[in-house]
C-alpha cells in the first residue's frame, strides 16, 4: 500500500480549526481505496512559536519538511507579530526553499455558491489562474537610499529571469493542452518597459510550440474589468506573482467568497514537497469559535488528492462540498448558515459516502 507522508502546519488563528476539517476528509478518502494511506506529521511552527523562538520555524525545518510528499498548511500570522516577518520567515522560506514556482488557483463558482452581483451564469466563472510564484515583484530585491533624509528613495525590484519565466508559461501551456481549454496571460508590458515587454516576449515564443492552445493576452487592468464584465473569456490564465496575488483575490470574491478559495505551491518537478492552503489568512477575529468555514481547506486537500493523481477522489470532494453548498443546511456564518466548522466538515465526509 502507498504511504503518503503529509506534514501539517495548522498555524495561527482559524488554521488548526480549518485543517482538521480538511484532515478528516483526507482520511475519510483514504479509507474509500485500500491503495494508499495518509500519514499525518504536526508540526507546531507559527506565531506563537514566535513568540517563544523568535522564530517563525525551527532553523532547519527546511531539511526537516524535505523528506515529506506534501505540507497541508492552515494559516499562520496573528496580531503581534508584523506580516513581512509572518509571511518572510514561513511561507516564503517553503515557497522558496522547495522551489514551489507554480501556484494554482481555481476561480470557479460552485454549484450552490451564491453569484456575484453582477450580470453573469454560473458557468462563466470557471477559470484556472496559475501565478508565477517564484520571483517576479516579490523578489525581495530593493534598497533604501538616504534613509531618513529629505529625499530618500526606496527601490523595490522586480526580478524575471529567462529560466522563471518560461518555466510557469511553459507550465501554463502544458496544462492548457491537457484539459483542451485556451491559454490568456496577463501582464502590463504599456507600463513595465522592461519585465512585461519580456514576459510577453517569452509567452509569444513557447507559444509557438502549442500551436494547438488558442491564446489572449491582456493587459492587467483591463484583464480586472474583464474578468468582472465577461468572466467566460478566461479558461487557463497565465500571471506573474504580483498580478496573480491581486487577480486571484478578485477571484475568491467572484466565486463565492475567502471561505472557499484554495491554492496550491506546486513544485512540478517533484523533487521538493508541494504544499496546499486555502488563500485566506488566520482571521484573528473569529479564531477559536468553531465558525470558520473550512470549505477552503477541504478544497485545497482536493487538490492535494488531484495532484497525487487520485482525480477521481479529488473531484468527489468537490462534489461532496458542492452538494452541501446546493442542499444550504450545513453552512457557516460567512455563508448565512449557523453551523459550526465542525459540522461543516463532517456533513462532507457523510456526503463524500453518499457519492461514492
Ligand atoms: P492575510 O494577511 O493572511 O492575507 P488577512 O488578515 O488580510 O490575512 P484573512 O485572515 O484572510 O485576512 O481574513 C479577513 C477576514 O475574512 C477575517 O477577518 C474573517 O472575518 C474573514 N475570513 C477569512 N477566512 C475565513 C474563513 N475561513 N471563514 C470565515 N471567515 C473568514
Ligand atoms: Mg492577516
Amino acid at each position: 500500500m502507498k504511504q503518503y507522508k503529509i506534514a501539517v502546519i495548522a498555524g495561527d488563528g482559524i488554521g488548526p480549526e480549518v485543517i482538521d476539517e480538511g484532515i478528516k476528509v483526507l482520511k475519510q478518502v483514504a479509507e474509500l481505496d485500500s491503495g494508499f494511506q495518509f500519514n499525518f506529521t504536526y508540526f507546531p511552527w507559527g506565531c506563537e512559536f514566535y513568540t517563544k523562538n523568535g522564530t517563525m520555524m525551527d532553523d532547519d525545518g527546511i531539511e526537516q519538511l524535505k523528506e515529506y510528499d506534501a505540507i497541508y498548511l492552515g494559516a499562520v500570522g496573528f496580531p503581534g507579530v508584523p506580516d513581512h516577518i509572518s509571511l518572510w520567515d514561513l511561507l516564503l522560506r517553503i515557497r522558496k526553499g522547495f522551489d514551489q514556482y507554480v501556484n494554482i488557483r481555481p476561480v470557479k463558482l460552485l454549484k450552490g455558491a451564491h453569484l456575484p452581483l453582477v450580470d453573469v451564469r454560473r458557468e462563466d466563472i470557471d477559470m484556472l489562474f496559475i501565478r508565477e510564484n517564484s520571483e517576479g515583484e516579490y523578489s525581495g530585491a530593493g534598497d533604501w537610499l538616504f534613509k531618513d533624509q529629505e529625499h530618500e528613495v526606496v527601490l523595490q525590484n522586480s526580478v524575471f529571469s529567462r529560466k522563471g519565466t518560461e518555466r510557469i508559461i511553459r507550465y501554463a501551456f502544458e496544462r492548457a493542452k491537457k484539459d483542451g481549454k485556451s491559454l490568456t496571460s496577463i501582464s502590463k508590458a504599456n507600463a513595465l518597459n522592461y519585465s512585461m515587454v519580456f514576459w510577453d516576449q517569452v509567452f509569444e515564443e513557447v507559444s509557438a510550440e502549442y500551436p494547438e492552445v488558442e491564446t489572449a493576452s491582456y493587459l492587467v487592468d483591463a484583464a480586472a474589468m474583464l474578468m468582472i464584465k465577461d468572466p467566460k473569456r478566461f479558461e487557463v490564465v497565465v500571471t506573474s506573482n504580483l498580478f496573480g496575488d491581486i487577480l486571484t483575490d478578485l477571484g475568491a470574491a467572484l466565486a463565492g467568497g475567502i471561505g472557499l478559495a484554495a491554492g496550491a505551491n506546486i513544485n512540478p518537478e517533484r523533487d521538493f514537497p508541494s504544499m496546499f492552503e486555502p488563500i485566506h489568512g488566520s482571521a484573528p477575529d473569529i479564531a477559536g469559535q468553531q465558525i470558520s468555514n473550512p470549505l477552503a481547506a477541504i478544497w485545497s486537500a482536493s487538490q492535494m488528492l488531484d495532484f497525487f493523481g487520485y482525480e477521481t477522489y479529488g473531484k468527489l470532494v468537490l462534489d461532496a462540498v458542492e452538494q452541501l453548498l446546493v442542499e444550504e443546511k450545513v453552512l457557516t456564518p460567512d455563508m448565512n448558515g449557523n453551523s459550526s466548522t465542525s459540522d461543516v466538515g463532517n456533513r462532507v465526509v457523510e456526503l463524500i459516502n453518499s457519492l461514492v
